[in-house]
């Protein structure tokens, strides 16, 4: 499985006076079981981008491969895309509808012809995968849960479809501490039991650092980095002349480096950052008594 972009343009309403070029020639490649995060400012492209990985958005040119199929091919069965790079919206559970839990999971495979026992069998394994149990809340109505389930829900619909791709828009916006810490850690898991592979976007640099292997970096339309999370967040100005951050654990150590020159600055976690700063501090002890 794998998603690849070439020169991929999207202009918004073309030819209007609105008009607005919303992603410029990107191209990039997502491999198979991948852990990826997408960060950039807002209005940087990348809900756009992600709408064009299961055919939701049509390239106003450049192409769209996944697992070898062109998107744009007469040929290609864009329902059976969809099934498999499934897409998590932003605040996911708007887009709730139905009067269970148990109904809104369905929805998806029910329209895929599943019915009965393997419906049923579908639905619970798609909410154990987020976390949900299945037995308390199958027949409650999701707008009575709480924001986080409601997500889990949400999420869930997605899963029933057995994607081998997820790709989720800011999953955790607008969730207390809690609610966000939970996502992610079963986003994590999809990740490491199921081997998914994952796209993440994210306003957070924290959370890419801690759980993503590679970043892709949008500034107005442009793919303008990629890399390993540690070398894209190494590169700390070209970061904030595009207006985004570092994660904290990572600029503490900047500055610790000016203090010592043996400080390692591509601390990403605060496990490492305690292992480093140990190192320092040790270091310096032994200058002091030198
Ligand atoms: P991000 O997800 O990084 O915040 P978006 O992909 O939502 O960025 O937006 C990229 C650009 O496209 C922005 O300038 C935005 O205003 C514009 N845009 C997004 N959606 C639409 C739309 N449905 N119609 C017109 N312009 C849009
Ligand atoms: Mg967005």
């Amino acid at each position: 499985m794998s998603i690849r972009i070439e020169n991929l343009t999207h202009i918004y309403m073309p030819n209007t006076p609105m008009e607005s070029l919303a992603l410029d020639n990107v191209s990039l490649e997502i491999e198979d079981g991948e852990f990826v995060g997408l960060i950039g400012q807002t209005g940087s492209g990348k809900s756009t981008l992600i709408q064009h990985f299961n055919g939701l958005l049509k390239p106003t040119s450049g192409k769209v491969i996944v697992d070898g199929l062109d998107l744009a091919d007469r040929g290609t069965n864009l329902k059976e895309i969809r099934r498999r790079v499934g897409l998590v919206f932003q605040y996911p559970e708007h887009q709730l509808f139905e009067e269970t839990v148990f109904a809104d999971i369905a929805f998806g495979p029910r329209n895929m012809g599943l019915e009965g026992e393997a419906l049923e069998e579908r639905v619970r394994e798609a909410m154990e995968m987020v976390g949900l149990d299945y037995a308390t809340l199958k027949d409650r109505s999701p707008f009575d849960l709480s924001g986080g389930q409601m997500r889990r829900v949400a999420m869930a619909g997605v899963l029933a479809m057995k994607p081998k791709t997820l790709v989720l828009d800011e999953p955790t916006a607008g969730l207390d501490p809690r609610g966000r810490d939970e996502i992610l850690q079963q986003i994590k898991e999809l990740h490491q039991r199921f081997g998914m592979t994952v796209v993440l976007v994210s306003h957070s640099m924290e959370d890419v650092a801690r759980l993503v292997d590679r970043l892709l970096v949008m500034h107005r339309g442009k793919l303008v980095l990629t890399g390993t999370t540690r070398e894209v967040f190494a590169r700390a100005e070209y970061l904030r002349q595009l207006g985004l951050g570092i994660p904290q654990v990572t600029e503490l150590a900047r500055r610790l480096r000016e203090h010592c020159a043996d400080m390692r600055v591509d601390i990403l976690t605060v496990e490492e950052a305690h292992e480093a700063i140990r190192a320092f501090l040790r270091q310096k002890r032994g200058k002091v008594h030198a």
